[in-house]
């Protein structure tokens, strides 16, 4: 398709746009090197620790390893989709949050291959419900916006992308990585690099909920399709954590009076649960404007991105 204008040419940037101002902050807080984490701790720890211990790290590290790695390589066609409708600042934004996915990506395989587990094949934790999140649901809706960007595309793509693996999965990984790890003062390094994705993360989430809310104000037929979808990736999502909590339960009731690491799979399950109600209930939170430029002066005013 030929160019017919060029809105920098023509006129500027919108500087107010909501994903301007998200890009802006995304160049001032989204400078971190997953090179520069020294895991040497880490790599003492892991060997210190009794495989039993070591088997409630991988599951976590193998759902955020090929997560990170399938948000990176499936973004792409939400930039196209922006680019070709016009939306720069979007655009301009989308670059950041590429660049940053490729580091998430980076910085667990460095950790797996400073603690000596690189050349593991850690897949044998991915439950079903994980498949079909990661393996099917996630590529399939990105892909789908290559050929088709309508409204219910790109909302169906920022549901599962943004808001169930982000916005659900993501958090309440870092919510357990932290309450196992944290508390019993081990792997700092990753700890750290934790906190850095949760910072860029937090970003990412707002472009996702900016991107559905936009199109659901002023329309109750799209925002149907937002709440009918994240009730359809519910039950795989609260698999995904199903799954990974059942296994600390079985650790748990194994004779794991030695060791320092402890499990509140009743918390971690609650933290999933809250984290669905609350995309939900943000997202929704459009139903108070007719219509996206109503969105747009809102979130100019506010400070909120
Ligand atoms: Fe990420
Ligand atoms: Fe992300």
């Amino acid at each position: 398709m030929a160019h017919e204008t060029f809105q920098t040419v023509e006129g500027q940037l919108n500087w107010n746009a909501p994903m301007f101002k998200l890009y802006e902050k995304a160049k001032k807080n989204g400078k971190w090197d997953p090179a520069d984490i020294d895991f040497s701790q880490d790599q003492i720890d892991f060997q210190r620790m009794t495989e039993d211990e070591r088997v409630t790290s991988l599951p976590l590290v193998a759902s955020f390893s090929a997560g990170e790695e399938a948000v990176t390589v499936d973004i792409l066609p939400m930039v196209h989709a922006m680019a070709n409708q016009g939306r720069l600042e979007d655009t301009m934004f989308l670059t950041t949050f590429m660049f940053d996915e490729a580091k998430h990506t980076e910085m667990f395989s460095r950790w797996q291959k400073a603690i000596g587990v690189g050349e593991m094949d850690l897949s044998v934790f991915h439950s079903d419900s994980y498949k079909r999140i990661f393996y099917e649901a996630l590529p399939e809706s990105m892909n789908r916006l290559t050929t088709d960007d309508s409204p219910e595309a790109v909302i169906r793509a920022a549901t599962v992308y943004n808001m169930v693996v982000e916005g659900i999965l993501a958090e309440s990984g870092y919510y357990s990585f932290r309450q196992i790890f944290k508390k019993a003062n081990l792997l700092p390094g990753i700890l750290m690099g934790i906190d850095y994705l949760n910072r860029d993360e937090g970003r990412h989430l707002q472009f996702g909920i900016y991107t559905i809310q936009r199109l659901i104000a002023g329309n109750e037929k799209n925002r149907l399709i937002f709440n009918d979808y994240m009730d359809e990736l519910w039950p795989d999502a609260y698999g995904v954590i199903e799954y990974l909590t059942s296994l600390y339960d079985i650790q748990m009731a194994q004779d794991w009076t030695n060791s320092s690491l402890e499990f509140d799979s009743d918390a971690m399950r609650e933290y999933a649960k809250k984290q669905f109600e609350i995309r939900k209930r943000q997202v929704n939170r459009a139903k108070n404007y007719s219509s996206a430029a109503e969105l747009d002066e809102r979130l100019v005013k506010s400070k909120d991105i």
